[in-house]
């Protein structure tokens, strides 16, 4: 045994933790999780424990179904909410590794992202990420499921007693904190019960991790509130949806390469990594932005991008670059992508498209400096500027047209995330919806 899972063995003891829940995710994002009692945590270090991959959404072939999971020490974390005098449980995240092989099972997206960020290492940079998960609150009726009738009625940064969910989101904090997270800021956001909690930057792995945990931790505490919290990305229409800006930042030697003489104090490294992320958008969105829901976010007006371009105060960007008081936090922030998406997909994908900008040495376009809602066709077309894909079939064409952010996935991963995404976008468009029968029924 590492220092490390012998201190992980040491706080088990310590906590009485009597079960130890083993989490990963699936190729669509879902945290899964194998739960074995406490005294297997030293076999779960040395041997791994062993699960069968066939059942997991995108994973293996029954014929080839065995896997294992080898936690990471340095996930542990006890869980709260499961906590009292009787008894307790905390969770590990976990690799996963291939039994035939022995070797990471490149279906597993945490190897996905560790791959990405060994591409960005092969150049010296360590990528930071912080990303700004928004979500709603919403009532639950009698029979426990979620609706769409807000948990309260307030506005972008009201205080209580409007924000009458705020005791909620004081829990939710707590409990993060709890876990280990470093809560920088909560707010309640532009809707009615919608909110954003923003947690400090950290290494891109470690980032993607807390996004996983944010989003059950966040869902766990509010059905104890019997409230539903959803990170579906336009869960009610003509309203602000939900995104998740993500900043981001590369570090060589301890120092910030994305500060420069350049825009914005941008140095060549950022207006690179920026243009990269520019020119493969389209293929991105498949993975950040990766449900049909996703789309109806994209669209102008509602503090979300469409238009791909970049800017340093504009809402309506793609990419904007924030103001930063000191060298340390020059960052650039895509706005894109949505809090319904694989964080460690989604990270991947960005880190990919950045570092191949890099590769590439593009040059970033001009920023745009005024309201690109409030444009013409003309003047879109004048600038030259493009737009995100509108739907997600498009997107997934984009992806599977694009070598780099495709094959950043892994054959396996990139294989069954397309062939889930195609049938998704299939099935929905044999579907009929209830505004197509409001608007057409009785007219025709
Ligand atoms: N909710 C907006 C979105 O869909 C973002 C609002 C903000 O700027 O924080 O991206
Ligand atoms: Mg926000
Ligand atoms: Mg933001």
């Amino acid at each position: 045994l590492t220092d490390e899972e012998q201190a992980v063995l040491d706080e088990i003891d310590d906590e009485g933790v009597d079960f130890l829940r083993l989490q990963f995710t699936d190729i669509l994002g879902t945290v899964k999780n194998v739960s074995v009692p406490a005294d297997q945590a030293e076999k779960a270090f040395t041997e791994g424990i062993y699960f069968d991959g066939s059942s997991i959404n995108g994973f293996v072939r029954i014929q080839e179904s065995d896997m294992r999971l080898k936690p990471d020490p340095e996930t542990f974390a006890i869980l709260p909410w499961r906590n009292d005098e009787e008894s307790g449980a905390a969770r590990l995240i976990c690799d996963v590794i291939n039994t035939s092989t022995g070797e990471p099972f490149e279906g597993d997206p945490r190897y996905v992202l560790q791959e990405a960020i060994d591409k960005a290492e092969e150049h010296g940079f360590e990528v930071n990420m912080a990303p700004e998960p928004e979500f709603f609150l919403f009532k639950t009726n009698e029979d426990g499921y979620a609706t769409t009738e807000f948990a309260d009625h307030g506005g972008y940064f009201d205080l209580a007693p409007k924000d009458l969910q705020s005791d909620v989101r004081r829990e939710i904090i707590f409990t993060l904190e709890e876990m280990g997270f470093d809560i920088e800021a909560s707010h309640h956001e532009v809707a009615q019960g919608q909110y954003e909690i923003n947690f400090k930057y950290d290494d891109a792995l470690s980032t993607a991790d807390n996004v996983a945990t944010f989003r059950f931790v966040v869902r766990a505490v509010a059905a104890q509130h019997d409230l539903h919290a959803t990170f579906m990305p336009k869960p009610v229409p003509k309203i602000n949806g939900s995104g998740m800006h993500t900043h981001m930042s590369l570090f060589k030697d301890g120092e910030n390469a994305f500060h420069g003489e350049g825009d914005f104090d941008l140095s060549e490294t950022a207006l690179s990594y920026l243009a990269g992320i520019l020119d493969h958008a389209p293929a991105i969105t498949a993975v950040t932005n990766p449900t049909v829901n996703s789309y109806k976010r994209l669209v102008p007006g509602y503090e979300a991008p469409v238009y791909v371009a970049w800017s340093d105060r504009n809402r309506s960007a793609l990419i904007r670059k924030p103001a930063a008081r000191e060298p340390v936090a020059t960052r650039i922030e895509a706005r894109f992508p949505d809090p319904s998406c694989n964080p460690y997909l989604g990270f991947a994908s960005l880190i990919n498209a950045g570092i191949d900008g890099i590769e590439r040495d593009l040059d970033a376009p001009d920023p745009i400096r005024e309201n690109i809602y409030d444009f013409d066709e003309e003047k879109i077309e004048e600038y030259g500027i493009e737009t995100l894909p509108k739907n997600l079939g498009d997107a997934v064409e984009a992806l599977e047209a694009d070598d780099v952010i495709l094959g950043g996935l892994g054959d396996h991963v990139a294989e069954k995330f397309v062939e889930a995404k195609n049938e998704e976008f299939t099935d929905y468009l044999v579907n009929v919806s209830e505004w197509e029968i409001d608007r057409y029924l009785e007219k025709f």
